[in-house]
Order: C-alpha cells, then structure tokens, then sequence
C-alpha cells in the first residue's frame, strides 16, 4: 500500500491537495481515494473497485480508446476559448450557474467556447445543481441558444425530484451526474425519469463489473467520469467505458491535468480527444516525488482499518 499526496492546480470540493493509496495485487496497481470526509461505509466501495482492478482482469475492451471531453471551469470567455482551443476535444463540458456570477457570464463563455470548437464540436453545460427548477427551465432555453446546441445538461438541479421535473419542461436531454454517488442512486434515477444519461463514477460504484450492471439494469447511456485520480484510477475508469456495449456521448476522464504530478511513466491526457485503453506503467521514481508525510499514512491506515471493520461488522449483523 502506498500513500500519495499529490497539490492540485486549483482549489477543488474545498481542497488543496488530492490524496489516496496504491495498492498492489496480481493484476497491478489499482487506486484508492476516496474523499476525505468519507467514512468506512461510503469509502467501502471505492475499496471494492480498487480491490477488483488490483486482483482480476479487466472484462474484455470492446474499443481500444475512448473519446474524452475537456472541461470549461467558471472562467472568463478568453480563457475558455483559450482551453478549447488548446484541449484537443471534439466535446467541451462547460460549467455554468457559477455562485457570484449571471446568466450573463455562462452565455458569454458558451458563445467563446462555441468559437473555439466549432460547429461540428458538442457542447454540454453542468450546473453542479446550482438552479432551481424555475432557473434552470429558463436558463437552459438561454444557454441553449448561445451555445449553439447543447449536447446535455449535467445536473441542473440539486435533488433527483427536481431534475425529473426539469426534463419534463425541456427538451434538452439531462444528465445526472451529483445524483448518482451510491450504487441505489442509478436505480431511482431510472425509476423517476429524471435523466436521459447516467454519469458514472467507478470507484464509489465499486468498481468496473458493478458499473457494467448498472448500466445494463438502467438501460441508460453512461459517460463514464473521473472523481479526480491519478493516471491509475483514470484507468480503471477507462477499463469501464471501453467495456459498454454502447458509448455514445464522450468521458469525463481527461481530468489528470487538474493534478500537478502523476504516478505513471505515461500520464493519461489526451491526444485528438481521445485517452488509451490498458494499465498504465507505474514509475517507483514518481512514489518518491508524491509519497504523502507519515502522518497523512498513519491516517490512511486506519482509514483502511476502518473499512475492515465496517465490512467485519457488516458480516456480524445478526440477519433475520
Ligand atoms: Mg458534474
């Protein structure tokens, strides 16, 4: 097991530094990092995804790369232009209802990010849930127009009640992406209609073959996305999207350029939008550079003690 700590290149969830474990098995190395402020029985599955990538082969890749988008974070309309031009991506995921800004803001970053890619590349926008119902009808008729077409709009609404209302009112289709953090979620999202897509994480889904279920029982499109790994955990990301039998929409994967170091020989960005199917190779030199400081290891050991203890504690349970 190896500890990394690794700075990011702009506050992210409130956090300065992106950390999480290594873990090693027959199969490689595999990820785990969960967030933080996670206890043992949310932090289970990320194990579980992480315990999968280490000890079993990857189901069988029906594609060998997989097309990626670049994200647009709440920044002015030169500097959008300037990352779509620079990203490579035939897709731009744009974010928008940013706190402290208007409407103003998103369409002036839409109609430069419409520039920059062009009339063949896809937009979609993500609110994060910043909009009410009302906010976001109104908005996505805005920014619909702006943009020049929307491929989908990820998370307009906080509560999965409420984007099942949104979709009803609009004909841009919705993504739910903060909707869908445990493995119940893709289940209600179905069951309220409240979104044409499903946004899935691998490591709080746990793990690739508990995602490829999911996607088959909710007979949704998946894009599958990152919750901000290494180029190790992307990987395990990308085992998944290249194993469903469909993908039509790109992956949020290319986030590896949000951290300042990586682990492996190759980090995964993209080339011409698309990312690499396969096991990177993990650099011993990069441990050194990233290795987290003894107490930040002490915390993730008890960490995984926990989870232990969780999952003991979960076998113990007298059952009915
Ligand atoms: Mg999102």
């Amino acid at each position: 097991m190896k500890v990394w700590s690794i700075p990011l290149r702009t506050r992210f969830r409130g956090i300065t530094h992106r950390e999480g474990v290594l873990i090693r098995g027959d199969a490689g190395w595999a990820e785990w990092s969960p967030f933080l402020e996670y206890g043992p029985e949310v932090a289970e599955p990320w194990l579980r995804c992480a315990e999968e990538s280490a000890n079993e082969a990857m189901p069988e890749p029906l594609r060998d790369q997989v097309p990626v988008n670049v994200t647009v974070p709440a920044t002015t309309p030169e500097r959008a232009h300037e990352i779509v031009t620079h990203g490579g991506c035939r897709t731009a995921k744009v974010k928008v209802a940013e706190t402290g800004q208007t409407i103003d803001d998103d369409i002036a970053r839409l109609e430069a990010v419409r520039d920059a890619i062009g009339p063949g590349g896809l937009i979609r926008i993500d609110a994060n849930g910043g909009w009410s119902v009302e906010e976001a009808v109104a908005a996505i008729r805005v920014l619909e127009r702006a943009a020049g077409g929307l491929e989908y709009v990820e998370q307009p609404t906080a509560s999965v009640e409420d984007l099942a209302l949104v979709r009803r009112a609009v004909d841009v289709p919705i993504a739910a992406d903060e909707s869908i953090r445990r493995a119940a979620d893709p289940y209600r999202v179905r069951d309220l209609e409240a979104a044409d897509i499903a946004v899935l994480k691998v490591q709080p889904l746990g793990g690739v073959r508990a995602c490829l279920r999911i996607a088959e029982d909710i007979g949704l499109p998946v894009v599958v996305s990152s919750a901000i790994e290494t180029s190790v955990g992307i990987a395990t990301g990308l085992a998944l999207a290249a194993a469903l039998p469909e993908l039509p929409h790109a992956c949020g994967l290319a986030t590896v350029q949000m951290l300042t170091d990586d682990v492996v020989a190759q980090p995964l960005l993209p080339v011409d939008g698309m990312l690499p199917v396969g096991r990177p190779v993990v650099l011993a030199e990069a441990f050194d550079r990233v290795q987290a400081t003894p107490d930040r290891i002490a915390h993730w050991l008890a960490r995984r003690a926990d989870v232990d203890a969780w999952r003991h504690g979960v076998r113990q349970d007298p059952r009915p």
